[in-house]
Parts: structure tokens; sequence; C-alpha cells
């Protein structure tokens, strides 16, 4: 199958979705200004064609026909380094379709206690890949009461549940919040948030179903307003993904699409693996990120002419650290991957979570560095406005000026990249993506915990500690 274009892409999304954004019901997204900018750089990621990004957009498929590189598998280490340097440049409305990652590299697991869902996760995944559709991540339950278990809620539905089983499908009932891109793909892929238990059969459950099926409805939230200017906003402007609040109105999925329906034991294993790919995913932006800050913390100093100073070079190697670490520890992750029964490679577990800790754990802190560095112009620029209006722009330059090199407004726009990035609406947005986007740092703490080679590091400690092999046992046994 034919691999779509933007426009194809765009047209796509006219398929009768019920989606709501303050208070109003949104009967063509496509036309709607507070969906330009997701529906653009979504969209951008189906020019196959682009001179700069188009040959590492796709890949060639075991049948020989074309796809977007989100689907390919990967098997050997170069193909690991591909998806990473494909990630740098592709939007998040397309990166969220990685949850078939998540699904294959389970699959041989699922396979052992249900063959069917097993072939359903294969088929799904073609599909999608051949259709060249795009698939949200749909895992985060309202939750309730965080002390009580899914089915121990006041309100059996605060974990998406079975409320009926036929010889043709399930019927499903509950809501999903947070989930990016939901308006905006063609399949809502659904896990459970966490582990479930023998009497919570009906909340392990997992599918995928279409945008537009009946039943499913989405109410979207972004920082972003619907236009903004790239001079004032040079980050947001063509940045923005709505988060939507999926509820499922008893919506039907037949059994075709089902990839768990009562298996328990894999309820963890799926919201464990899905939390693997989206913080790899985490983790490359982090490293993005981290890397411009350093860039503006070195410009926002120099143009004040403060390069030499050992405060500000100090804490321009503060942010170098945290650069590098994160940089290291992807590049360890890729290096050091994990292969599942099938042959399937992904990256290092341990080392994921770890940087995905160490970004989220010190986000807060790196932010802090860029700010002292900046002062308070960081929030009191004037606008572009102001700058362009002769009477006030004048007075603007004039006390501006810091040295003869200097371009003013390449100094205003870096200050605007930083106000933008870490001190506005989109700002206040990376703040808590850092920390809760792909699980917050518990979940984090858990994985490294369970990771970790906790023996090994015992067995070290009591040999540093002068115990001999063997010998905290025979204490113990001899108690
Ligand atoms: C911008 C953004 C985009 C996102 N995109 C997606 C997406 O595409 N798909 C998706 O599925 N999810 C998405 N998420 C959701 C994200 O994974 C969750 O926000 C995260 O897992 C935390 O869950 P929560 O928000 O329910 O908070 P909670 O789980 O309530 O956590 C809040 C705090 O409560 C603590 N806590 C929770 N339970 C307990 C307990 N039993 N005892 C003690 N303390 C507890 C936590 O450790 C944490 O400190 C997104 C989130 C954001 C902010």
């Amino acid at each position: 199958m034919a691999l779509k274009t933007p426009q194809d892409y765009v047209q796509s999304l006219r398929d009768g979705r019920v989606t709501y954004w303050d208070g109003e019901d949104i009967a063509d997204i496509t036309t709607h200004p507070r969906f330009k900018v997701p529906i653009a750089i979504t969209a951008a990621d189906y020019d196959y064609q682009s001179a700069e990004h188009g040959a590492l957009r796709r890949y060639r498929t075991e049948d020989g026909s074309e796809a977007h590189r989100i689907y390919q598998i990967p098997h050997r280490a170069e193909d690991l380094d591909s998806r990473i340097e494909m990630m740098k440049h592709t939007s998040i409305g397309t990166l969220v379709s990685g949850v078939y990652m998540a699904l294959m590299s389970v699959k041989d697991e699922v396979a052992e206690v249900n063959p069917q869902c097993a072939a359903n996760i294969d088929r799904m995944y073609r599909y999608c890949r051949d259709n060249d559709l795009r698939a949200a991540e749909v895992i985060t339950d309202p939750k309730g009461d965080r002390k009580r278990r899914a089915h121990e809620q006041d309100d059996p539905d605060l974990y998406v549940r079975i409320v009926d089983r036929n010889k043709d499908g399930i019927v499903v009932r509950g809501a999903k919040l947070h989930i990016t891109a939901a308006s905006l793909v063609h399949e809502l892929v659904v896990m459970p948030t966490k582990g479930m238990r023998q009497d919570e059969k009906d909340y392990a459950v997992s599918f995928s179903i279409p945008v537009n099926a009946k039943g499913v409805k989405i109410i979207n939230r972004s920082f972003a307003p619907a236009e903004l200017n790239a001079f004032d906003y040079p980050a947001s402007s063509h940045h923005s993904m709505p988060e939507g609040f999926v509820v499922f109105d008893d919506v039907f999925v037949p059994w075709d699409r089902v990839f768990l329906a009562g298996e328990v034991q894999l309820a963890s294993r799926l919201a464990q693996s899905l939390g693997l790919w989206e913080r790899t995913g985490g983790v490359v932006e982090a490293v993005r990120m981290s890397e411009l800050f350093v860039g503006l913390a070195q410009l926002v100093t120099e143009h004040q002419g403060k390069d030499r100073d050992p405060t500000a070079m100090n804490t321009i190697a503060e942010l170098i650290t945290y650069a590098e670490m994160l940089r290291m520890s992807l590049d360890y992750a890729c290096r050091h991957y994990e292969t599942t029964p099938s042959g399937m490679i992904f990256p290092n577990t341990l080392a994921i979570n770890t940087a995905k800790y160490y970004y989220a754990a010190n986000f807060h802190q790196t932010v802090r560095h860029l700010h002292d560095l900046g002062g308070g112009l960081v929030l009191t620029l004037p606008h572009e406005a102001d700058l362009r209006n002769e009477a006030s722009g004048k007075y603007i330059r004039k006390y501006l000026h810091t040295k003869k090199d200097v371009d003013i407004e390449t100094r205003m726009r870096v200050y605007n990249m930083i106000r933008d990035l870490t001190a506005d609406a989109y700002g206040g947005w990376q703040f808590v993506v850092a920390l809760q986007a792909g699980g917050g740092l518990t979940a984090q703490r858990i994985m490294m915990s369970r990771t970790y080679d906790l023996a090994g590091a015992k067995e070290r400690a009591l040999r540093a500690a002068g115990v001999k092999p063997g010998a905290e046992k025979r204490a113990e046994a001899a108690e």
C-alpha cells in the first residue's frame, strides 16, 4: 500500500470523530484554528519527498513496500540509531505511534498466554504500518482514589473496563486522560495503566480502535492559543499538540482488535513496555532540550559581556554536565540494547529509566541556572510589535545595546526562546511534561530497582566489608 501525502493525512481526519475544545463541539478539526499548528506539524511527517528528512522518514519493510520509520522494528544497532535520528526530526503527533514498538516487543510473551491476541497485535501493527496510519498511546486511567484497586473504586469505571463480552467482541467503558495527539491520530491503542489482579480481569484490557468509533469522545486541551508570532514565540508558534481527555462510552471492539481481555498476568508487562518506549522518546527530547539550554546560556552570557566571568562559566558547566550525562546515557542505552526471543532489540531498560529519572529530577534546577544567567529580561522583554513601531523601537534598540558586535534582534530572539521554552505557557507545560509524561518519578524508581543488579551490588558490598563468601548465610542458618 502507498505512503500517504500530507494532503491525504489532512483529508483522513475528516471522518466524523467527536472532539471538543473550550466548550465547542468541533465538526471538522482540519478547518479549526486551534488545530492548525498540531495538524501542520503532524502532516509534515508525511512529506516523504522532503530533501532534508524524506529518506530518514521511510524504510523498506520485509514485504518490499515503503513505510514510515516509526514502524521499523529494530533488529540491529544501526536500526536503533536511525530510529533515534528519525525521532529527533519528527513531531510528537507521529512519535506516539511508537506504541506499536511496545506491543511488538511483548508479542512473544502474549503468544505464550493467548496466541490469538498475539496474532491480533501483529495484524494491527501491519494494518497501521501499511496504511500509513498514526496511533496514540492510551494508557493513563483517571485512577480515582489512588489507595484503592481498580475494582474497589466508588465508580467502577475509573479504570477502563470490559462491561460486556459476546461472540463478536467486547464492549468497553471508561476514560483515559492526558492522551497526546488523541484527536490527530487514526487509532487509539489502549493498554492497562498498571498490573491487575485475578479479581480485576475486566480491567486487564488492551485493544486498538479507530478514533471515530461510536462512543469515543475526546475533550482537548493545550497550552497554546490558536495563533502565536514566531519572533515572540520561536518555539511554541510552531510546536503545540493538544492532549485528549478520551472517553469510551460503551465502545464496541471486535475480537480481532483485542490484545488483552482478562489475561491479568500480562497487564503490567504491557504497561512496562510502553513505559520503556515512551521514556526513550522522553530522553531523546531531553538531549535536544539540554543541548539547547547550553547554547542559549552561552549566547545570553556572551551578549551581556560576561563570557569570561567565572560564575557564568561555572553555571554553564552545570548545564553542560546535564546535557552530556543525558547524551551519554542515551548512547549507552542504544549500545547495550536488549533482545526479545524473536530477535527484536530495544534500548537498555535500566539505562533509559535512569536517564529519564535524571532528566526529570534535575530539570527544574537546570532551568534555574538558565534563568539565573538571563536576568529579568527573560520575562520583561518588549514584544516584536513594539520593536517594529518606530516610536518605541528606537528606545528598545538604544537601551538593549550591550556591545558593538551584538545585534539587538538576535539578542531579543535568544531571550524570547528562553522565555518561550521555560518561562511562559509552553515553558510551564515543559515543567510538568519533564516530570510526568512517560510516567512520574516513582514509575522510573520502580523500574530501576527491578532491573538493577542488586544481588551483585550486595555481594560486592559484603566482600568490601570483609565478609567471606557464604558467611552471612551460614550465620543466619545457625540462628
Ligand atoms: C503533557 C502530558 C502528556 C501525556 N501524554 C500521555 C499519553 O500520551 N498517554 C498516556 O497514557 N499518558 C500520558 N500522560 C500521562 C502521564 O503518564 C501521567 O501524568 C503520569 O503517569 C502520572 O499519572 P497521573 O497524572 O495520574 O498522576 P498520579 O499517578 O496521581 O501521580 C501524582 C503523584 O501521586 C503519587 N501517587 C500515585 N499513586 C500513589 C499511591 N497509590 N500512593 C502514594 N502516592 C501515589 C505519584 O507518585 C505522584 O507523585 C501525559 C502527561 C502529561 C503531563
